[in-house]
């Protein structure tokens, strides 16, 4: 039946598609998983205890990201050897809500979802530049 050898046909055409369609580039995904900030709430003020170990995990400095945790909770604070010290009461899920946003906006490249880039302040501006990709991408300065 001329009809089937046409879907056979088709079939072959299918895959032989599929075989030339390039491979998917060979991107080593860096799976970079946010660490849980331990948070220990005491005498009116917040302790992230692990704060540093956060931030060299997202290789930023601890200045920059406590500035960012800081600006979102509106509350003064201070780094303390390993530790971000917060003045005021707040809990862990508002702080691995913030870490969870800077992390997005402010380390993951938007181009590629590669999380080895670095954050350049110029002027007023605030780029997040891409080490995988090289994008260089405007972002929310804070
Ligand atoms: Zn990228």
């Amino acid at each position: 039946m001329p009809e089937v050898k046409l879907y056979m046909k088709y079939d072959e055409l299918l895959e032989r598609a599929y075989k030339t369609l390039p491979k998917k580039p060979v991107v080593v995904k860096q799976r970079l998983t946010l660490p849980k900030p331990e948070v220990v709430v005491s005498g009116k003020r917040t302790f992230i205890t692990n704060f540093n170990q956060i931030c060299d995990i997202l290789s930023r400095k601890p200045q920059i990201v406590l500035r960012y945790i800081l600006k979102e909770l509106g509350a003064p604070g201070v780094l303390h050897e390993n530790m971000a010290v917060i003045q005021g009461e707040f809990s862990k899920k508002t702080i691995e809500a913030i870490l969870d946003r800077f992390f997005k906006m402010y380390v993951v490249c938007p181009a590629c979802k590669s999380p080895d880039t670095r954050l350049v302040k110029e002027k007023k501006f605030m780029f997040l530049i891409c080490g995988a990709c090289g994008a260089k991408s405007p972002v929310k300065p804070f």
